[in-house]
């Protein structure tokens, strides 16, 4: 049997991973990105990573039909080459070439981060059976990847459509990593959190003690998923649309759609990516003072 690879390239981890022919991951492994280092070295990770869940999962190069990079950032996917990114060294990085000379595979694809997992969870995940789907992804950044009429909306004449993170919501705002102020992703992507939590800290001391009151609600209403989200379904607005954020997943018509755009804890995928958009409960102030407290904070300080 032979095997595709897919491997992601983040702000944070290199994640890899085996799919067989039925979109199963059969195997995965990640790595520090070390996102300071020079992107060559970063490259040369990327695919030291692919040797080493290939010996793990006990198959040669031989049996990888091809590999998938995703990258943040704007990626011409004609000739493999990574543009720009905000958060890594990547300008006009021959990224593909570099890694097949380490890992010669038969065939070599790239695509923006965010539009492979709208792609991936269009064939095998949440929105597998729709017609259109958005996709938001909160990390390092906030990315964002459109499918329409099942492929990928990305034909954009520099390759750079469906930036989501990088709609301004807030005028003269939180300064970006793209230049402008005011972007979604300055205020909810976990580097925002991070960012934000630090200089909350000393006002909110007690939040961390007490696990739970009004100013956890107060950082946490810091973030806020919920406006530039439902702009996102107002532009794209279809009886299939999907949201996800994170591995967050909500699938099928406006209700669904409703819960996802409200990111209500139990579709969250456990890490600390959460935000609050609307009214909560103190159930769920509780849980997320606890994320603060366990995951933002110890990188915070
Ligand atoms: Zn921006």
């Amino acid at each position: 049997m032979n095997y595709q690879f897919g491997v992601d390239l983040g702000g944070t981890n290199i994640a890899a991973g085996i799919v067989d022919s039925e979109y199963r991951i059969v195997h995965k492994a990640s790595v520090p990105t070390e996102a300071q280092r020079p992107a060559e070295q970063i490259a040369a990770s990327m695919a030291a990573l692919c040797h080493q869940i290939c010996k793990e999962f006990g198959i040669g190069v031989e049996d990888i039909d091809s590999v998938g990079i995703a990258s943040p950032g704007i990626c011409d996917h004609d000739t493999g080459v990574v543009v720009y990114t905000n958060n890594l060294p990547f300008h006009q990085f021959e990224i593909c070439d570099l890694i097949k000379k380490d890992f010669p595979a038969k065939a070599f694809y790239i695509e923006n981060d965010a539009n492979a997992a709208a792609w991936g969870e269009a064939i095998a995940g949440a929105a597998k059976g729709t017609t259109n789907s958005v996709m938001i992804t909160l990390g390092t950044g906030v990315g964002g990847g459109v499918i329409i009429d099942k492929h990928i909306f990305d034909r954009g004449v520099n390759a750079a459509v469906a930036e989501l993170g990088h709609m301004v919501i807030h005028v003269g705002g939180r300064q970006c990593s793209c230049g402008r102020r005011g972007c979604w992703e300055a205020y909810s992507s976990a580097t925002a959190l991070i960012r934000m939590t630090t200089e909350k800290i000393a006002e909110y001391e007690e939040v961390f003690r007490e696990e739970s009151d009004q100013k956890a609600k107060d950082i946490l209403s810091l973030a806020i998923p919920g406006l530039p989200t439902q702009n996102s379904i107002n532009i794209l607005q279809d009886s299939d649309i999907c949201v996800s954020a994170g591995s967050a997943c909500a699938k099928g018509h406006r209700s669904h759609v409703l819960t996802a755009m409200n990111l209500r804890p139990e579709v969250m995928d456990g890490s600390f990516r959460v935000s609050l958009c609307r009214d909560t409960t103190q159930e769920e102030l509780d849980a997320l003072a606890n994320v603060i407290k366990n995951d933002i904070l110890p990188r915070a300080r």
